[in-house]
């Protein structure tokens, strides 16, 4: 995690630990278990887990959003060690190198635009003919002179002894097979924020996101979204942070006032 602010350097692991480490010391319960559904009446809440059952007039979920993986072999195998779906976080490690961004949309469009700054070429791989990110992303990308588009063409393999070395290519017209040497692959076909559970309830944007400004608040009272569950421009941890703080000053205003 480069991209905290104060804490250069620090992995993921230790800054949870971190986290963990203040909350209990402000006298934070902790539990673990599964929340496996949510019972959401205006005046009372039970939340199903695991571990029992829980009844609260306030709930602040903050479930996440996982990354849409590519489901091809040497994928899970590489993460970390070339494999990345954030080119925001990780595209420093690769500066000056050559790297392969998957995806056809706004964010891979975006990810190929950053990553053409910091790295010396760039391949954007995509299974249509055209891309889907808006017309001034496109225009910014073709521009650029690193930056090549690698139509009709999937991804199948991800190679590398330890770190990616190559990957695998198939062109879907003609089904030939190609080895392209890179440093690293950005994976950008689509994020599924983690809203299943709460999808009979909750309003949701049509990217399955909670809908909620920036005080958190969802369309039931006593309800609230904080971090990347939620509608907003820029996941990360640091405005994960920030919702939190927004999402509890908002929680402790609705159970005063309500
Ligand atoms: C590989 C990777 C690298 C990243 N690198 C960076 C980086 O360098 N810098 C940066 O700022 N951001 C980075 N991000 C993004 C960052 O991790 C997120 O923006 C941030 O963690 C969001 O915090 P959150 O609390 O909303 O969700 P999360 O951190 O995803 O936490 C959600 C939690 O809810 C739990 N949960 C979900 N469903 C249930 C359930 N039913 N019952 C119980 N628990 C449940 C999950 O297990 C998880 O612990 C990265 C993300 C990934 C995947």
């Amino acid at each position: 995690m480069d991209n905290y602010p104060g804490l250069p350097g620090m992995n993921g692991y230790d800054m949870g630990m971190k986290f963990k480490e203040h909350a209990d010391g402000l006298g934070a319960d902790f539990m673990q278990a599964e929340v496996q559904e949510i019972e959401m009446e205006e005046n009372e809440k039970v939340i199903k887990t695991s571990n029992g059952d829980f009844k609260t007039k306030s709930i602040i979920i903050a479930t996440g959003a996982r990354h849409r993986k590519l489901g091809v072999p040497g994928e899970e195998e590489h993460v970390g060690l070339g494999v990345s779906y954030c080119a925001t976080c990780d595209g420093a490690f690769f500066r000056d190198k050559t790297v392969v961004v998957v995806g056809g949309g706004d964010v891979a469009v975006e990810d190929a635009i950053f990553l053409g700054r910091i790295c010396k070429k760039v391949y954007l791989v995509h299974r249509r003919d055209e891309l889907r990110a808006a017309k001034s992303l496109q225009e910014k990308l073709f521009e650029m002179e690193n930056v090549e588009c690698i139509w009709d063409t999937t991804v199948t393999n991800i190679n590398g002894e330890q770190q990616v070395e190559s990957v695998t290519t198939r062109n879907l017209k003609d089904e030939k097979e190609a080895d392209l040497k890179v440093d690293g692959i950005f994976i950008a076909v689509g994020i599924l924020p983690n809203t299943e559970m709460f999808k009979d309830n909750l309003k949701m944007d049509e990217g399955r996101y909670i809908v909620a400004e920036e005080d958190g608040k969802t369309n039931i009272p006593g309800v609230f979204a904080a971090g990347d569950v939620r509608t907003k421009m820029l996941r990360q941890i640091v405005t994960a942070a920030s919702d939190g703080a927004n999402a509890v000053t908002s929680a402790q205003e609705y159970l005063i006032y309500q």
